[in-house]
């Protein structure tokens, strides 16, 4: 990219997160809620490590990440980039928090948990104990979410919006909180496809309810992208998943 590209992209990441912040902070009032209790994630997947440190420079401070191959490589550039071209960020504190929010793969635990900090989609059962020995290597525990199912159709569901059953929750949120190399912080959800999120948002605060009478600790909830963060706020989410609106069209994932 030339100098004046960068500068060009740069702006245009400024106008359009001052946008998505802007919405956030009127759908809060609507709500009668605190901005300060929603916590903006950048999805920076398919976009180039320059965005994610163009995004530092305006002070994001959570990124999501939903492919293993792709984040890996741009953390690292990321950090690589940082030390010698902006050392004040690369001293940050709280440094940049990265958020897996993709389908876990057995296989790519251990390298997921080499750069991520919170786990957002942990969906099933069979993930925890690989889960739990992939971070033994961490000194801290990692940050875990529970994807529920909103659809009320699982038939109709695609495999990005899936999750674990509603009925089924309790159980994995209790499989999670025996290991001390996992910390459950709450749940995470993607409205379905097609009708109003408005319910399935509704329904997702109810089920965060329920989880905290039993796991205090979880108070997080994520929900809302793009094209529904004001419904999710509305139905108290705590963190919202924004790409497309910050970054422009995404290209297509390989
Ligand atoms: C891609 C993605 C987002 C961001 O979606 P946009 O519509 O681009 O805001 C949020 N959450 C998850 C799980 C995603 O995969």
């Amino acid at each position: 990219m030339t100098a004046a590209a960068a500068v060009a992209r740069r702006a245009e990441l400024a106008e359009r997160l001052a946008e998505v912040r802007g919405r956030i902070v009127a759908a809060c009032r609507l709500a009668g809620r605190d901005p300060e209790s929603v916590t903006l994630i950048v999805v920076t997947k398919t976009f180039p490590a320059a965005d994610t440190l163009a995004l530092m420079e305006l002070g994001v401070q959570h990124v999501g990440e939903s492919r293993d191959q792709q984040a890996r490589v741009k953390a690292a550039e990321v950090a690589a980039a940082l030390k010698p071209t902006a050392p004040d960020l690369a001293q940050r504190e709280p440094p940049l928090c990265w958020h897996f929010v993709g389908q876990l793969q057995r296989n790519k635990l251990k390298s997921i948990l080499s750069y991520s900090d919170v786990l957002q989609a942990v969906d099933r059962p069979q993930l925890v104990a690989p889960l739990a020995v992939a971070a033994q290597s961490r000194g801290e525990p990692v940050s875990v979410l529970l994807q529920v199912e909103l659809a009320e159709n699982s038939a109709v569901t695609d495999p990005a919006r899936a999750g674990i059953a509603p009925d089924r929750l309790l159980e994995l949120a209790e499989l999670v909180a025996a290991q001390p190399q996992l910390r459950l912080r709450g749940l995470m959800a993607v409205a379905p496809r097609g009708i109003s999120p408005e319910r399935p948002f509704a329904h997702l605060a109810e089920l965060s309810a329920q989880v905290r009478q039993v796991y205090p600790q979880a108070t997080w909830l994520s929900a809302g992208m793009s094209a529904d963060l004001e419904a999710a706020v509305r139905n108290g989410a705590t963190h919202v998943r924004v790409g497309g609106a910050i970054l422009g069209n995404r290209p297509r994932l390989g």
